[in-house]
């Protein structure tokens, strides 16, 4: 047995093997999966645009205008005019004089951190992180605070450290570094951004959100949680990807001018990799002309969440943290989470299961998505499975409520 088996069959033994599951079809409320209709509760599409008539088109034509591929990363000669203007519709969008496209959000977040960070600069991030926030601190190569989830306490005593043994106050060299995610991503709730923004002005560090889950999902216009919070233009850098409610594929980096040119001139995952292919960024360019013409598309989002949590409640399910559409039914243990999620499964619901390490260990949990166009009955309905098929999984999602049958 090769030592590669040996780990895969160790992932097995601990719960945490995972295999791809196959999708027929476009991202909608309902999908062929594995060949069997299913219910989709787990899908980044949350305001159902990946499959909407006029983002196809929009990607369709780019194709047959621009080509496929961009041919070269963006230094050398992969920007072209169709990443340009969505860059400019994206800026106004953010509130931002300006906005850099990159390959993905994953991607940005590489750039962007390990860009900004450094020796001799400390990064103090949020422990509920995305992987992809986690990945640019360690690219950057400094030092890492990680303090307690949305804990401004915690953050604040280490910024005083950090200032005290001597990091810059903004205008010298290497300020401290804050990055959070806006919505988090497996938890669905939101970052106290007022309070990070506040101590960042204090302790005179720079700020990253990565509003992955925001973008498109809230604030006013689908702006996002920044703009929610009525802070728009306070932010350093503001992460957002195209492939989540902007319906395609990539992601960009909204900021002013000067950290444009900066990034543009560090950001090595933007330097030396090929920019977005041009029906990905035509598609997003009509995602966002979507938003802006039909707002109501975040409001259902909206309603939707808020259904799909009080009818989780009612089926007896702690939905406390969330306050967005990415509601978490945390489960404990690995092989638990997996069981209620066949189970849901053979009843036509498609909820996955997240373990770790995407979660801490005994966290494990279905991580439940909205979308705006899934239908009031269609949640009630994936309320009532998720009951009975944690009752089938002989999981008792909260002690003393009784689930219904
Ligand atoms: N940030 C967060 C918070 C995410 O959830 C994700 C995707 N899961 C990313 C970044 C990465 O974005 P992308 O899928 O565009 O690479």
């Amino acid at each position: 047995m090769t030592e590669i088996q040996e780990r895969l069959d160790e992932l097995k033994e601990l719960g945490l093997f995972r295999r791809m599951r196959l999708v027929s079809g476009p991202q909608g409320p309902r999908v062929v999966l594995d060949g069997k209709p299913v219910l989709l509760l787990c899908s980044n599409n949350y305001l159902g645009l990946a499959d909407h008539p006029r983002v196809r088109e929009a990607a369709a034509d780019a194709a047959m205008r621009w080509g496929v591929g961009a041919g070269a990363s963006r230094l050398v000669s992969g920007t072209m005019t169709v990443h340009r203007r969505l860059e400019e519709s994206l800026a106004m969008f953010k509130g931002t004089e300006s906005a850099l496209l990159f390959g993905s959000g994953y991607l940005a977040n590489l750039g962007v951190v390990s860009a900004l960070g450094g020796p001799g600069t400390t990064i103090f991030s949020d422990e509920l992180n995305h992987a992809s926030l986690i990945d640019g601190c360690r690219l950057a190569r400094g030092e890492t605070f990680v303090y307690g989830h949305c804990d401004l306490d915690h953050l604040e005593w280490g910024l005083q450290q950090a200032v005290r043994d001597g990091d810059g106050r903004r205008g010298r060299a290497r300020p401290p570094l804050i990055v959070t995610d806006s919505v988090f991503s497996m938890d669905g709730d939101v970052a106290p951004l007022e309070g990070i923004v506040e101590l960042a002005e204090h302790y005179g560090a720079r700020v990253v959100v990565d509003e992955a889950h925001g973008t498109g999902c809230m604030g006013p216009d689908g702006r996002g949680a920044i703009a929610e919070a009525g802070l728009e233009g306070q932010i350093d850098v503001v992460i957002g990807t195209l492939g989540k409610a902007l319906g395609s594929y990539g992601a960009f980096a909204a900021c002013d001018g000067e950290m444009a040119a900066y990034l543009t001139n560090t950001a090595r995952s933007l330097i030396f990799s090929t920019a977005p292919p041009p029906p990905a960024v035509a598609g997003a360019m009509a995602a966002l002309d979507l938003l802006f013409e039909q707002p109501r598309r975040v409001e259902r989002l909206q309603c939707n969440a808020a259904v799909l949590r009080d009818e989780l409640a009612r089926e007896g399910f702690e939905v406390a943290g969330s306050t967005t559409q990415i509601i978490p039914l945390i489960v404990g243990e690995a092989d638990v989470a997996m069981r209620v999620c066949e189970a849901a499964l053979e009843r036509g619901v498609f909820a996955q299961a997240i373990r770790p390490p995407t979660v801490p260990d005994g966290t494990s949990r279905l991580r439940l998505a909205v979308m705006a166009s899934h239908t009031k009955d269609e949640l009630r309905e994936a309320a009532r499975v998720l009951g009975k098929a944690a009752l089938a999984a002989g999981w008792r999602p909260s002690a003393g409520v009784p689930i219904a049958a």
